[in-house]
């Protein structure tokens, strides 16, 4: 089987050293073993992704000496993708659309009744239609208001049964997706999520090793789930550990001075970044 992997940004900011060393170990995974690079830009966040920062990405990555295969997948131009996928769960009785907004549903969970568990992405949200009185949802949908779909989880891990995957530094995981409370599939102003659709692109573009950073692994856990209820492929996993400042701190797009473009006009050469990220 060829080796493809993938690295998937999402067009928010310029490129800094984190995702120079995240970048370079995906392509010289795929380059060691004779296989295929992608680079697909994740661009379903509309309110923060910028032209500017695709195009940045791609000066970057070039000038680091990489290759990738075009033409480069856009998330957003394959919505009907990621719909066919949602209606595939919603087939399955998977799905309930939730009209309330985070600050709501942050009210509703910290009443005296519920006792809210913290989970990677805030407080676990279960069952959250069955918070609002059938009445009030149908006049919402009626009025034309937006709503996310969640997945039930209970119901859509009994569906899948139990799954796991090997991850290369970590090795074999028992996925627990319940962690996440029922997850968000399609947002309210987009309507797909980053969980979803990173599921439906890397089967449709026949990634098969993903390597990405510590920082993902939870959602690793969901995307088994989901991989398993839309019987996709199952890759390998290779999560790296992140890269840090000499505070400790993580790289992030504020670390302005150590964004790609700031360290090639200051005249670091690709051989420099390299050495910077230990590789
Ligand atoms: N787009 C995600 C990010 O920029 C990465 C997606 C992934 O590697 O799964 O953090």
């Amino acid at each position: 089987m060829t080796v493809t992997t993938r690295f998937a940004p999402s067009p928010t900011g310029l490129l800094h050293l984190g995702h120079a060393y995240s970048a370079l170990l995906a392509h010289g995974a795929a380059q060691s073993a004779g296989g295929r690079f992608i680079l697909r830009i994740e661009d379903i966040d509309f309110g923060r992704c910028r032209e500017e920062f695709v195009d940045a990405i791609e000066e970057d990555l070039a000038w680091l000496g990489l290759e990738w295969e075009r033409p480069v997948r856009r998330q957003s131009e394959h919505m009907d993708d990621y719909r066919a996928a949602l209606d595939r769960l919603d087939g399955m009785g998977l799905l309930y659309r939730c009209f309330l907004s985070r600050k709501e549903l942050d009210a509703a969970l910290s009443a005296p009744h519920h006792q809210p568990m913290q989970g990677p992405e805030g407080p676990v949200v279960v069952d959250a239609d069955r918070l609002m009185p059938a009445g009030e949802r149908d006049g919402r949908l009626a009025g034309g208001e937006p709503f996310a779909l969640r997945l039930r989880m209970a119901e859509a891990m009994a569906k899948a049964g139990p799954v796991g995957w090997t991850d290369d530094r970590h090795g074999e995981q028992a996925a627990t997706p319940e962690v996440f409370g029922d997850v968000v599939l399609a947002r309210k102003d987009t309507p797909t999520s980053y969980h979803l659709a990173v599921v439906v692109d890397d089967a449709l573009q026949g990634v098969n090793r993903i390597v990405r950073g510590e920082d993902l692994f939870q959602a690793t856990h969901v995307h088994r789930l989901l991989q398993a209820l839309l019987e996709l492929p199952v890759p390998g996993y290779s999560h790296h550990p992140l890269l840090t400042d000499a505070e400790g701190r993580r790289y992030a797009k504020r670390d302005r001075s150590l964004t790609l473009r700031a360290l090639r006009e200051a005249g670091r050469t690709p051989d420099d970044i390299r050495a910077m990220v230990g590789l």
